[in-house]
């Protein structure tokens, strides 16, 4: 890959993610840094080369093993979600996929972990982390429904695939003040929720309607 590879022409330029970020803007998002962390972050890289005139258009796309890239506005929603109240040190996120929604949190907090239970996306994953030197990211291969135990506790995570309810390790892996932002649902369409751990316990609030792959349990070779 050369630097303009990772810079993109034409259909993947840093102008036709400027036009993606002013979208997303007049969609509701306006946290700036979530804007930024959009506009310098090359969605390109993270598809099939197939797709990558596509990459800039605000929609879910196919990365391969049945799963899918997030759609834009909804890692920005979620991002924003995430850092309202104050940046976490630490950010879990279940479901690395291609690893776009893992490099935007890594240029936002300190220190980002991502977990991914279908091994080749993940492969995929660290080589493109590699190849745009992002190097707060942490990966493992492993079921996401039981968080990471040994990193955590976390001022943040967020869960890119839904399960039917919101799996007791994360709330257990939450740091005081911590916010989990999580798909939740069995049907195509889930309820985003954002769940604030407090001193004396845990509220929940809803965001909106998304549609997620569900959360499988076990791994994948
Ligand atoms: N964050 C990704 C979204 C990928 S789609 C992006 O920005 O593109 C959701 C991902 O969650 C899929 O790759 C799927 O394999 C993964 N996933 C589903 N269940 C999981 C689990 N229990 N643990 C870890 N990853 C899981």
């Amino acid at each position: 890959m050369t630097d303009s590879d990772l810079m993109g022409i034409g259909f993947t330029s840093r102008r036709t993610r400027d036009r993606l970020v002013r979208r997303l803007a007049d969609a509701g998002i306006t946290d700036a840094r979530v804007l930024d962390a959009i506009a310098e972050t090359p969605r390109h890289i993270f598809v099939d080369e197939a797709l990558a005139h596509r990459a800039y258009e605000d929609t879910a796309l196919p990365i391969g093993h049945g799963q899918t890239i997030s759609q834009p506005y909804v890692v920005a929603r979620m991002t924003a979600a995430l850092l309202e109240g104050g940046v976490p040190d630490a950010v879990l996120e279940i479901g690395t996929g291609c690893g776009y929604q893992t490099a935007i949190l890594a240029r936002l907090v300190p220190r980002v972990y991502s977990v991914e239970r279908i091994a080749p996306l993940l492969d995929r994953a660290r080589e493109r982390m590699r190849r745009l030197r992002i190097n707060n990211v942490h990966l493992k291969h492993a079921d996401g429904t039981l968080g990471w135990p040994q990193k955590g506790p976390f001022g943040g995570i967020l869960a890119t695939a839904a399960p039917r309810s919101v799996p007791d390790a994360l709330l257990e892996q939450l740091a005081p003040g911590g916010r989990l932002i999580i798909p939740v649902g069995e049907g195509e369409v889930q309820e985003l929720v954002r769940v604030r751990r407090s001193a004396d316990g845990f509220e929940r609030e809803r965001l909106e309607y998304v549609r997620f792959v569900p959360l499988l349990a076990g791994t994948l070779r």
